[in-house]
């Protein structure tokens, strides 16, 4: 066993060159989520390198104008899903100040750690497996959006597989994302009365004053204990600065570890009630992403832990992060989710994002032989994820 798993990761070391070339290849293809065209060639692109390793041609799906890709592999049931996205935050012409580039083990280029290194992994993986019947590889292209076309998609896909394997970047070290915690986002409205802020301010009431009551109510639903962050962010009122505002409206971004947190805020949010006498507080929103909690990943991440030692490779920390991903949609219908199998590197999003190169076989070689033992395993995952999973917040809008 122990050798023919050394033999993978040999392989892997091998096919680097080739791999290297085919995160060029996506690379220096941008593809900001929002230019449709550009996201429309990189599915073109996706789809050649893919059909090339896969030997077989995706399937593509166009929702909203958005282009994703799906890989359903053999005539088996789908058992373990592949979940990636091949959108990236980065606008057209990034290339001219982020040139694609290759430099002492360490690899630049827009979108290379979030996520295009990640999807070219999940193909060569797949690639190396000797019977991928069973494997589902899901390629989206609105995921920096919050997936707004491809949700249903993701979730449909998920709720018929044992196991969801997401190829977003590694947290710190190469650490395993093992939970995520879940989004809400909310606009509050605040309707007062207009009045000359010279002649008269008594008959006016402002909004901007029932905003600030408001958002320091809205501050104390945090609970940093608890890893409950509620946070005021866009703010705006009034028409001129001589009267008393009549309307206002703030933007708060809520943050929460599991779901009785989600409800518990969400409960609070829609409870404000005004402060000023003849004022009024319009809250609209409410959940977006589900949390994936820890008992979502946990049996996927302890096959990771132990694959990685046969591998004879460094054991992978487990990280709890804010961010959200597909993954919270995944664990969101209660299917066992593993996330951040891609790529090592940092700089997500940011001028120094990057890609090491080193790990990148190694990874490869993980992600290998996680699919082999969950396609060999039926159920395992799944049934591992205890029977909580279904309580996880499946399903809120
Ligand atoms: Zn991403």
């Amino acid at each position: 066993m122990r050798t023919v798993q050394g033999a993978l990761v040999e392989r892997m070391r091998a096919a680097l060159p080739l791999l290297l070339a085919d995160i060029e290849a996506l690379v220096t293809c941008e593809s900001p989520s929002s230019d449709l065209a550009a996201v429309s060639a990189s599915a073109d692109r996706v789809a050649d390198l893919g059909t090339e390793r896969l030997g077989v041609a995706p399937e593509r799906i166009v929702l909203e104008g958005r282009s994703h890709l799906r890989w359903r592999l053999g005539s088996a049931r789908s058992r373990v899903l592949l979940v990636a996205h091949h959108d990236t935050v980065w606008p057209l012409g990034s290339l001219g100040t982020h040139p694609f580039d290759i430099t002492d083990g360490v690899l630049r280029g827009p979108g290379c750690f979030d996520m295009k290194a990640g999807l070219v992994l999940a193909l060569h993986a797949v690639a190396a497996l000797p019977d991928p019947s069973g494997v589902t590889i899901l390629v989206t292209g609105d995921e920096e959006l919050g997936s707004p076309s491809s949700r249903e998609l993701i979730e449909t896909e998920a709720r018929g597989c044992d196991a969801a394997l997401v190829l977003e970047a590694s947290a710190d070290g190469g650490a395993l994302k093992t939970a995520r915690k879940g989004v809400s986002l909310y606009e509050v409205q605040l309707v007062g009365r207009a009045a000359h802020a010279g002649l008269e301010p008594q008959r006016g009431i402002s909004a901007s004053v029932e905003a600030a009551h408001q958002i320091l109510a809205v501050c104390g639903l945090g609970d940093a204990a608890r890893g409950t962050t509620v946070t005021p962010t866009l703010l705006s009122a009034g028409t001129t600065t001589n009267t008393v505002p009549a309307v206002g409206r703030f933007a708060v971004d809520v943050r929460v570890p599991d779901a009785a947190e989600q409800d518990r805020v969400d409960r609070a949010m829609h409870a404000l009630r005004p402060v000023l006498t003849g004022a009024e507080v319009i809250v609209t929103g409410g959940p977006n992403r589900p949390p994936m909690e820890p008992f979502a990943s946990r049996s996927l991440y302890l096959l990771a832990c132990a694959l990685s030692e046969s591998l004879g490779l460094p054991v992978p920390q487990s990280a709890a992060v804010g961010g959200a991903s597909d993954g919270n949609f995944t664990a969101g219908v209660g299917t066992p989710t593993l996330d951040g199998l891609g790529a090592v590197g940092g700089g997500a999003h940011a001028d120094h994002e990057h890609v090491l190169v080193d790990p990148l076989p190694a990874r490869t070689a993980l992600l290998a032989a996680l699919i082999t033992e969950l396609l060999g395993m039926p159920g395992a995952a799944r049934s591992g994820a205890t029977n909580t999973a279904g309580a996880s917040g499946a399903d809120r809008p």
